[in-house]
């Protein structure tokens, strides 16, 4: 595996790969990996002659007062797991690399990034899209693969994949879980043991949605009244959002179908953790 942290040198290996004929699949990342991120680099390796994995905390994405400077990060432990795995380029850029001084453009998706994340975390998808963006450029993937924990981002991605004509196919894995149903991220780090027993409840609320809907009960009102009472009751620290969205479009919906996803965004201690899930089989 080598390791490239010069973008331009990024884009020449990636040239000379394209001149041989070879396929390179992306995982973009922002580092300590878990077994989610490994499932990611595996089905990139199943798509790809060559697999580049991106190791960047992006700056742009992070608003004033979030955790940019306490974001975990360990280069050597994500470099020995990223070698074990089929990954001939781990692409890890510093920011001053990817931004210089003069850098003024922004890729901005609509409508899509109004609501749940892009409502609390404004600005955030814009850095998400620029970032993408600029190591689709790099790196020149015939596919990307994204995990389903971010929905939102997935959808956005997909959205600006279209809008900009980029003939790279995205694929997306579902969220991989701790044996206790726990979405892996790398934030869950920041967790404190008393704090990880009550992040169960973001999992749980999952669980007693899907066992309402498959129970007949399809007012989304209803479902969300009763997941918000057990997660409020578990003792986080803040409830950002709750809300039953359209998969496509990500509006809220009054009916749930197959196509309504649970969307959640929740603080525990100072911790903020996402989660989402269909709420009936397909
Ligand atoms: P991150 O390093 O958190 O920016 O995530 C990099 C990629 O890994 C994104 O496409 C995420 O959606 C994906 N990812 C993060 N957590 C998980 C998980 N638990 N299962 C599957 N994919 C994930």
């Amino acid at each position: 595996m080598q390791i490239i942290s010069d973008p331009a040198k990024m884009s020449e290996w990636a040239l000379q790969q394209i001149r041989k004929g070879q396929a390179i699949a992306l995982v973009p990342t922002m580092g300590f990996f878990h077994e989610g991120h490994l499932a990611l680099m595996r089905t990139a390796a199943e798509h790809g002659d060559k697999v580049v994995v991106s190791l960047f905390v992006n700056p742009l994405q992070f608003a004033p007062g979030e955790d940019l400077d306490a974001y975990p990060r360990d280069f050597e432990r994500d470099r020995a797991m990223a070698e074990e795995e089929r990954v001939d380029v781990l692409f890890a850029p510093v920011a001053t690399d990817m931004y210089g001084s003069e850098s003024r453009t922004r890729v901005s998706v609509g409508g899509l990034t109004e609501g749940l994340c892009g409502r609390s975390r404004p600005g955030h998808f814009d850095g998400v899209c620029t970032v993408v963006a600029k190591l689709f450029n790099l790196v020149m993937p015939q596919v990307a693969v994204f995990g389903s924990k971010d929905f939102q981002q997935l959808a956005v991605i997909r959205r600006m994949v279209r809008d900009l004509d980029w003939q790279i196919k995205i694929i997306d894995l579902p969220t991989v879980r701790e044996k206790d149903g726990l979405a892996m991220s790398s934030r869950n780090s920041y967790l404190t043991r008393e704090e990880r027993v009550r992040a169960l409840c973001l999992f749980k609320g999952i669980q007693m949605a899907r066992d309402l809907a498959a129970a007949g009960v399809l007012d989304s009102r209803k479902i969300l009244r009763e997941i918000e009472n057990h997660i409020a009751s578990s003792g986080v620290d803040g409830i950002e959002y709750l809300e039953i969205v359209n998969s496509e479009n990500l509006h809220p919906v009054s009916s749930i179908d197959e196509s309504s996803l649970l969307a959640m965004a929740v603080k525990i201690g100072k911790t903020r953790l996402i989660d989402n899930a269909f709420l009936l089989q397909n």
